[in-house]
């Protein structure tokens, strides 16, 4: 990296086993857990040394942010603190830039907010790449001013606020036409974000203007744009069929093969010719891998993921195993046997689960290599998707085929995530929410922007 000074991480040479993992997601934290668990008499003999590297100092578990949105679950308590539950491993809290797996070394920038990044190269045996995805983006005209994204904690409060602002509006104002606009509400991308966030917050606007005396459920407008032909493509087809069903009987006008053209002066432009303005754009437009793994020497496939065996190993241009580099979760192409073949959807199930079996196999060859026999290939269950659409609703699979809908699925859904939350004390915690939530009435205030308060009012009294 020229021209910046380089500072070696001082502890990297003084062990036998240096494991570098990248990335504190669902599959990250999740390897690294797995990996802590164990190596611990290593760890803790000096023998082995874990780092794991991560711009946030917590994990985000994306499949509750829409009930984040919705105000059932506290933010603070659908992210893990990552130094609390990894107390066996070194937690980097720095973005890796680049990596170069053939002389085994990778290169981080500390995250420091407003300062000058401090790079530091970092030496390691052991890789895991798992920086899972980031937002696809879009050159629409208007999108930069109006759109905003729906992937962070911060995002799903900002846009329960924002809501909750526009109901407010609507009541106050005397102007029709800024009423409509305040009352249409544009989702674009029809993948998880986008309709697990659509459904949560028309659920909960659809409650909240019972508090107010001019605005009825009738008067909002919830617009769902979709490019393709289906929604929820990392769902099944039977699974996403039935979710359309859902949103279209309670309103929702879902609009397939349609995309955004223009949202320039906050006016919606469809491809379907229809122009309507709108003050909430939300853009859930799908996702792609995260452009770090460009920047790395291993192998991806055609859409931009890591090419990998089914055994989580990344696949060297022999066919075999490329030694010491491995890869789960968004990132990685892992054949599905469910899908003949094709890479696992990019889905928190599969990382959860190709992080467990990265984890015992990456234990097996540290001690008998990369081709050990206890080495087993990844064989994820048959998929058992469900989708929260608001207090009460869900649609859902179980293991063995049949669907769910209505309450059942939606305590099947809950039941689900909050066995996957990788954290004992937040799964109490998202299970105190929901109960206070169950006990009371609905939380429906706009906290406007907390971070910029309004200035004060310095009029002599
Ligand atoms: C709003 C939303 C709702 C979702 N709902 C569902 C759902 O209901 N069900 C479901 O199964 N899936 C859902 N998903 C998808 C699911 O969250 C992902 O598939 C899952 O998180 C993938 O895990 P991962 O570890 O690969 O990536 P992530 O969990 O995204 O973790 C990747 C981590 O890598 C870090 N990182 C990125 N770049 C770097 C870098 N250069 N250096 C170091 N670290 C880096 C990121 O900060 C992040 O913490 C949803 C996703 C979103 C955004």
């Amino acid at each position: 990296m020229p021209g910046r000074r380089r500072v070696r991480d001082p502890i990297d040479r003084r062990c036998a086993i240096r494991i570098l993992i990248v990335g504190g997601g669902c599959a990250g934290m999740s390897t690294a857990l797995h990996l802590q668990r164990g190596l611990r008499e290593r760890l803790r003999r000096g023998e082995a040394q874990l780092t794991l590297v991560e711009p946030q100092a917590y994990l985000t578990y994306h499949p509750l942010l829409a009930e984040v949105a919705a105000g059932s679950i506290d933010p603070r308590h659908v992210v893990v603190p990552l130094r609390r539950e990894l107390t066996e491993c070194r937690v980097l809290t720095a973005r890796i830039t680049r990596i170069e797996h053939a002389s085994r070394r990778a290169w981080a920038d500390a995250a420091g907010q407003g300062e000058p990044p401090a790079p530091v190269e970092l030496d390691y045996d052991v890789l895991v790449l798992a920086p899972g995805s980031v937002s696809r983006t879009s050159a629409v005209p208007g999108l930069a001013e109006h759109g905003r994204g729906f992937s962070t904690v911060g995002e799903a409060v900002g846009l329960r606020n924002h809501v909750l602002e526009q109901l407010d509006l609507a009541s106050a104002t005397r102007d029709p036409a800024l009423r409509q606009a305040a009352l249409t509400f544009v989702f674009v991308g029809a993948g998880y974000a986008g309709v697990g966030a659509l459904a949560e917050l028309e659920d909960m606007a659809r409650y909240a203007v019972r508090g107010h005396h001019n605005v009825s459920p009738d008067d909002l407008r919830w617009v769902l744009v979709e490019a393709t032909d289906r929604i929820l493509a990392e769902e099944s087809p039977d699974l996403a069929a039935h979710t359309l069903t859902q949103l279209r009987e309670r309103n929702v006008d879902v609009r397939l093969r349609t995309t955004l053209e223009s949202a320039a002066g906050g006016v919606m432009a469809l491809s379907d010719g229809s122009r309507f303005a709108a003050r909430t754009l939300v853009w859930t437009a799908g996702i792609r891998p995260n452009p770090l793994l460009r920047d790395t020497d291993l192998p991806l496939d055609t859409t931009g993921r890591i090419r990998c065996l089914p055994t989580l190993q990344v696949l060297a241009p022999d066919g075999r195993a490329l030694p010491g580099a491995w890869a789960a979760g968004d990132c990685a192409a892992v054949p599905d046997p469910h899908a003949d073949g094709a890479p696992c959807a990019p889905n928190a199930q599969h990382a959860f689960a190709q992080a467990e079996v990265l984890a015992a196999n990456l234990l097996v060859a540290l001690d008998g290599g990369p081709h050990a026999p206890g080495i087993v290939a990844y064989r994820p269950e048959v998929p058992t998707c469900s989708t929260s659409l608001g207090l009460g609703r869900a649609v859902a699979h179980t293991r063995s085929g049949g669907r769910l809908t209505g309450r059942r699925a939606w305590w099947l859904h809950r039941a689900r995530h909050l066995r996957r939350l990788p954290s004992g004390e937040r799964r109490v915690r998202v299970l105190m929410d929901w109960a206070l939530a169950g006990l009371f009435s609905r939380e429906v205030v706009s906290l406007g922007r907390p971070e910029q308060p309004e200035p004060a009012d310095d009029r002599p009294t």
